[in-house]
């Protein structure tokens, strides 16, 4: 086994966080830091979801960092909404132009993680054995970062190719002439759906459910636009952190759905969706999200608007989603999905009336018919928010274990700390507004919060920092009331863990807005770090980087 590798600050992951907080911990506090990332490259979500058509639905011009001025006016994107070679290119060229790389370990998967109170280090253990200690641990594990694959009996027996929309081969697929299914209609699917219809020679679209499906009304970015959200960015970040999404330009609401008429609401829905996006119909009216009476005036009108696309009626009333609040499972971005679905050779089977019960060997069954196919690609998600740091097998060595503490559902103190895991950070994980967010400012907020304690924390001779159980209690109560006030929990989501067969049902994000977090996260700041322990250094330093 290697020796022992010391550093002042481990991050896990080169995602967008990952590197964040490799440049913050590095530039303000000048530690010896080392991230551990287990692919070849930096980019963590835009890194592995290589699928045909991914793209991110948040425009690019909000979908980057803030921390840099020039950064933000030398980079161009050259459309509305950034697609996946693009966001990897550009997070690329943040690594390279803020000389990240040299503090980057790829290919190394971190298996375990353990705290020691005593000598206050983490240690963590890769899967090839090699182990590295720091006294402070970040987290930068990503939410969607474990695909998920059902179950389904005879798995390998299927002969044909299979293929993860979370883990598309880099050499990307031809299905040039193949007979191809898509299991799974969220918005990995969705958006990959249009471009394989174009390639295959049948496509098959196994749908268990409808989802919620608005116009990206995506295209080349108008250099005005650009100009003008370049010119004014300064204000345009502060406003986004005053917004609930933590994206700028859309003002807040002023009244109910339930008190427009009908024309005025058909009129604010018919602009809406010519405008493209997700957010738009979300600020509609106040209350869109917590009234059903007033969601149900934009799901009829969604309703209307599949029905006007898709010719064929029975598969016009199946892409129809019935089972949901709109908005209470991530809204997805679409370009020609529905049309998609008007070409001879697209096929969509109802998964939800005939299950799939097993792949076989030249397809699968469902409970009504067998299949054959050249290639299956599974569009089925992601064990979200907490998958990935259950898979690293988190403890401490008086015998506390994160994955036992978490067994009925994650507990967290603002989705940044966990009482009992002292000096360990995760950036956006659950209890956070991250995946309800502009996943980037999420992070940048994050890593600025944690640069601020650890700064405090050397100032003020503290070796290390934890929640109380009480205030991680609290937070984790509030998270589920925030929740509750609202339509989210009527969704059967990933966002509550009922994708994931076993898994509690437990509403993970908070969404109460990044506005309040990002307030109620100063406040605990201002406040001495309220609802956390520090202990003190008493010798035992912050900085290890260069001990024996
Ligand atoms: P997802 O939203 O969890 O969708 C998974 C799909 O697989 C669902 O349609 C699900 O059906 C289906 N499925 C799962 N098990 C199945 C089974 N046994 N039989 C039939 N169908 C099954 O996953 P995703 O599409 O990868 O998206 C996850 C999240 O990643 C998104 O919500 C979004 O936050 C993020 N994402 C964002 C972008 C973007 O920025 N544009 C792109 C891709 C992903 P049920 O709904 O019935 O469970």
């Amino acid at each position: 086994m290697d020796a022992v590798k010391r550093f002042d600050a481990l991050v896990v992951g080169a995602g967008v966080g990952g590197l964040y907080a490799l440049y913050r911990l590095r530039e303000k506090l000048g530690l010896n830091v080392q991230v551990l990332e287990a692919g070849d490259g930096v980019g963590g979500t835009w890194y592995w979801n290589r699928y045909p058509g991914c793209r991110c639905d948040v425009e690019s011009l909000e979908y980057s960092f803030s921390f840099d001025p020039e950064l933000e006016q030398e980079w161009s994107w050259p459309e509305r909404y950034g697609n996946q070679p693009e966001i990897l290119q550009y997070v690329n060229h943040v690594a390279d132009r803020f000389d990240l790389r040299r503090d980057i370990q790829f290919e190394t998967r971190v298996a375990g993680a353990t705290f020691d109170r005593k000598s206050n280090l983490w240690s963590l253990t890769t899967e090839a054995g090699e182990v590295f200690i720091a006294p402070i641990c970040i987290m930068a594990t990503g939410n969607l970062s474990v695909p998920r694959v059902p179950d389904f009996p005879g798995l390998d027996d299927f002969e044909g190719e299979t293929y993860h929309t979370g883990l598309w081969p880099h050499e990307g697929v031809d299905f040039t002439g193949k007979h191809v299914a898509v299991i799974g209609t969220g918005s990995s699917g969705v958006q990959s759906i249009p471009i394989i219809a174009a390639q295959a020679e049948t496509l098959t679209v196994f749908q268990r459910t409808a989802n919620y499906i608005l116009p990206a009304e995506n295209g080349p970015q108008d250099p005005e636009v650009e100009a003008r959200h370049k010119a004014t960015y300064r204000e345009r970040r502060k406003a986004a952190y005053d917004t609930p999404f933590g994206i700028s330009g859309y003002p807040y609401p002023t009244k109910s759905a339930l008190e427009a008429t009908p024309e005025e609401r058909e009129a604010l829905y018919e602009e809406t969706w010519a405008a493209g996006g997700q957010i738009g119909f979300l600020f509609a009216y106040t209350d869109i999200l917590t009234n059903d009476e007033s969601n149900k005036t934009v799901r009829d009108f969604v309703h209307e608007k599949i029905r006007g696309i898709v010719k064929d009626g029975h598969v016009a009333e199946l892409l129809c989603p019935n089972d949901h609040p709109i908005g209470t499972k991530r809204l997805v971005l679409d370009t020609g999905y529905f049309e998609t679905f008007n070409k001879q050779h697209v096929h969509l089977v109802n998964a939800r009336k005939a299950p799939i019960e097993a792949l076989t060997k030249t397809g699968l069954r469902t409970t009504e018919a067998e299949y054959s196919f050249d290639a299956i690609v599974f569009a089925t998600g992601f064990d979200a928010m907490t998958g990935a740091l259950k898979e690293i097998d988190v403890r401490t060595t008086e015998g506390r274990s994160l994955t036992e503490d978490w067994a009925a559902g994650p507990y967290t103190m603002l989705g940044i700390m966990c009482a009992g895991f002292p000096n360990m950070f995760m950036i956006t994980g659950p209890g956070s507004p991250g995946v309800k967010s502009q996943m980037i400012l999420s992070c940048e907020q994050h890593v600025d919060w944690i640069v601020d304690c650890l700064a405090h924390m050397r100032e003020s001779g503290q070796a290390a920092i934890e929640p109380t159980e009480a205030s991680q209690h609290d937070w984790t109560m509030h998270v589920k009331d925030v929740a509750d006030t609202t339509l989210y929990p009527k969704a059967a989501s990933w966002y509550m863990g009922a994708n994931i067969p076993g898994k509690p049902r437990v509403f993970m994000p908070y969404v109460g807005g990044v506005n309040r977090y990002k307030a109620k996260c100063e406040e605990v700041a201002a406040k001495g770090y309220e609802g956390f322990t520090f202990t003190a250094a008493e010798g035992r330093e912050l900085a290890m980087a260069g001990e024996d």
